[in-house]
């Protein structure tokens, strides 16, 4: 073996490219992997992430130098760097473009790992010293005079100040700058004396389960039914075991991190809980990304991409809803958050805990088969019981706008008792789509081989698959006749007639359209907090995590969409969106009931819904798994390709087929994809399926390494998608 020389570094860049980069090190530089450099790359120069130090260079090439460090410390602690190359490798992700991920924008463009300071105000006059209608900055001076330690920009923030009004009272000197009080003695810390709750006798017992922080590796499902109080367990799991210079991580969908979950977290952990989500800006993205990199002993509660932060104390780890497909990167780095959590906890030697009402099929063998401990928590909080589930036939009923009339009699006693009721309704817009009775013709988007969507509100028809929107006519764009009409149910056409129907009640209405419109789906759901009577219609967002303690009514309008989908995940999927949404009725005092309308009201999977069971239809399910032979009981890969023509795209794959097809590889396809054009796309796929994970990896690797050493014709793309979520 050569003797490695010192003064060269492969250094990793933040681009789709499957290859690394050699450059040298200046004498005065002492570089080591995950630290971040500046280099000259072609005329300009970039941001890389070192990877290596001391490689051999080629023969005879003289390597450019290294510009500079950006700083003395890896950006990537070595167990940061670990986590994201054993991505990059399982993931078939080029590995730049992996260890970007985890840097804030800021630092991926090469600014300095340094936050804005938290600046500190005290007020130096009182609220008489406004005159006219400034009302809120009045409330702000008001509020600083009762907090005489001052307070920081963000506690004021969080008191539901602006930065605005800040600073148009420093400008007028009513506020001024102070010393900042260190986060332990911060007076302005939310958290309270009053814990939540004591937990019941089966709470205590699943939280005497769960390992404790610091003995190691453990993976544990929490197999806990709705509403009986995964959240306060995790609380409490935290608060007595959780020492208070650790860190720890709580991975939550998008759509659950919400105002209320985080001050449900603060109530117990005040200003040690930080949080990640997409929403955030990139001044806040790099204060908590440094506060995780310097070993802040935070608690982080995070989306998928929290994962990935460079935690130097991670001592727990829980993700909560383990099941849901959000977790699930779509595209790019298509990593899955929960998977990398639980090698993450391998690598720290540290718990995992995997919590859900519905667990994947995945957790739930890993829990049959011992690697995972399996911990039921199997009856509903307080006084609490799970909802009766039934089915209606709606095949030879009249329907109004979707409603059977028992359906409609239900929402009606519900309300009469001064209730709530839930309407579930699995498509956004007004119907699916707007059809000609006399010539037959259904409006397509131009683009794709889907149908418009009829948006009524915004009188639009509008592409579900990529942005297309045109205006929405009367008469048929084919024929001209008046008899063109929506067919199908929305979340929109759904609204209108509970309305009509009940022209006293208030209907609201939850999806991505009302929610985007009004803000946040906090404001929406203010109505329903009220605890008045009043009905919600919504899709999947109002399935998940929500608390609403007085709904006693979930009508579920059609089940039947899963029902005979290709995916083979579609009935694991129909499964939990059911019993999820089911598990909005009844989590208060008065008990809950759940009419599912369907037409194959005979149909296996609904009836043994109505058992209310999950884990003995996942056995059923698990079954029905084993012997197609599909996930988990084999690895699966899809190579997908997309190009402006569907020839390109089956070209290619016919091309990688024979190389895929070596021993123990079954290869499905290609096949156009189910949609098979997309925003002009065509696309197609190949199906990948090995009974080892490790011989899978290494064909997909041996592929991109072909594919990568290929010129491909024009406008054609492919990409690797492992353990997909979608098969379609
Ligand atoms: P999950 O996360 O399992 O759906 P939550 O933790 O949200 O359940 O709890 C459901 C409801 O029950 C919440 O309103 C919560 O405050 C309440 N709750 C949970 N544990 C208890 C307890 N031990 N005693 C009383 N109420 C509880
Ligand atoms: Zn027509
Ligand atoms: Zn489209």
């Amino acid at each position: 073996m050569p003797e490695r020389s010192p003064s060269t570094a492969r250094i990793a860049l933040n681009r789709p490219l499957r290859r690394l980069f050699d450059y040298q090190i200046p004498g005065n530089l002492e570089l080591e992997p995950g630290q971040r450099v500046s280099i000259p790359f072609g005329r300009q120069s970039a941001t890389g992430l070192i990877v290596e130090t001391g490689v051999e260079p080629p023969q005879g090439i003289t390597l450019k130098p290294v510009h500079s460090a950006y700083e003395p410390w890896p950006a990537l602690p070595a167990e940061t760097f670990q986590l994201l190359a054993w991505a990059s490798d399982y993931y078939q992700h080029p590995l730049g473009e992996c260890l970007f991920t985890a840097l804030p924008p800021a630092l991926r463009r090469g600014r300095p790992a340094a936050a804005k300071q938290d600046t500190w105000w005290k007020a130096t006059a009182g609220p008489e010293a406004l005159a006219g209608n400034s009302y809120r900055q009045r409330a702000l001076l008001a509020w600083l005079q009762r907090h005489p330690h001052g307070a920081s920009t963000s506690n004021l923030t969080a008191a539901g100040f602006t930065r605005e009004q800040i600073r148009t009272l420093h400008k007028r000197e009513l506020i001024e700058e102070t010393e900042a009080v260190k986060p332990a003695e911060n007076p302005n810390d939310t958290a309270s004396t009053q814990p939540g709750p004591t937990l019941s006798p089966a709470q205590q017992a699943a939280a005497d389960q769960i390992p404790a922080p610091g003995t190691g590796f453990s993976a544990s499902l929490v197999y806990g039914i709705t509403g009986s109080g995964k959240t306060e367990l995790y609380l409490h799991y935290l608060k007595q075991q959780l020492s208070s210079s650790a860190q720890a991580l709580v991975l939550v969908p998008e759509i659950n991190l919400t105002p209320q979950t985080v001050a449900r977290f603060q109530r117990y952990f005040g200003q040690r809980i930080v949080v990640w989500h997409s929403a955030l800006n990139d001044g806040e993205r790099l204060s908590t990304w440094l506060k995780i990199r310097h070993g802040e002993p935070v608690i982080l509660i995070g989306t998928r991409s929290a994962v990935l932060l460079p935690f130097t104390g991670l001592k727990t780890i829980i993700v909560d809803e383990e099941h849901d497909s959000s977790y699930k990167q779509g595209e790019g780095f298509r990593y899955s958050g929960r998977d990398m959590a639980v090698y993450r906890a391998h690598l720290n030697q540290c718990p995992v805990i995997l919590g859900s009402a519905t667990p994947s099929l995945e957790s739930y063998q890993n829990a049959l088969t011992g690697k995972y401990q399996l911990i039921r928590l199997e009856e509903r909080a307080g006084n609490a019981s799970p909802p009766a589930i039934n089915l209606l036939d709606i095949r030879s009923r009249p329907l109004e706008g979707g409603l059977s009339r028992p359906a409609l009699q239900a929402i009606d006693q519900c309300l009469a008792d001064g209730q709530q009721a839930l309407v579930f309704v699995n498509r956004r817009g007004f119907a699916p789509v707007m059809m000609c009775f006399d010539c037959g013709h259904m409006v397509e988007c131009p683009r794709c081989d889907t149908r418009l969507t009829y948006h009524r509100r915004d009188r639009a028809m509008r592409c579900h698959h990529c942005d297309y929107q045109t205006a929405a006519t009367e008469h048929c764009p084919k024929c001209q006749s008046e008899a063109f009409k929506p067919v199908g149910q929305g979340t929109e056409r759904t609204e209108d007639i509970l309305a009509t129907a009940f022209p006293e009640t208030p209907v609201v209405r939850v999806d991505r359209d009302s929610t985007q419109r009004k803000g946040s789906i906090q404001g929406i759901l203010k109505k329903v907090n009220t605890g008045e009577p009043c009905i919600l219609v919504g899709t999947q967002m109002l399935a998940k995590g929500h608390d609403f303690p007085n709904v006693t009514l979930v009508i579920v309008v059609n089940a039947d969409g899963g029902l005979f989908s290709v995916d083979f995940r579609a009935p694991e999927q129909l499964i939990q969106t059911l019993l999820q949404v089911s598990g909005r009725a009844g989590r208060g005092e008065k008990s809950g009931q759940v009419l599912v309308q369907t037409c194959h009201s005979d149909h296996p999977i609904l009836k043994s819904l109505c058992r209310g069971h999950y884990l003995t239809l996942a056995d059923q399910l698990l079954a029905e798994r084993e012997t197609g032979q599909f996930p988990p009981f084999r690895a699966m890969a899809i190579f997908r390709a997309e190009a402006d023509t569907m020839e390109k795209s089956l070209a290619l794959l016919d091309m990688i087929k024979p190389l895929a097809r070596v021993t123990g590889i079954e290869v499905w396809g290609p096949l156009p994809a189910l949609i098979a054009r997309r925003a002009d796309r065509h696309r197609a796929q190949l199906v990948l399926c090995c009974d080892n994970r490790k011989r899978l990896n290494h064909v997909l690797g041996h592929l991109c390494q072909n594919l990568d050493q290929q010129k491909l014709p024009a406008g054609v793309k492919w990409m690797i998608d492992v353990d997909p979520q979608e098969t379609g």
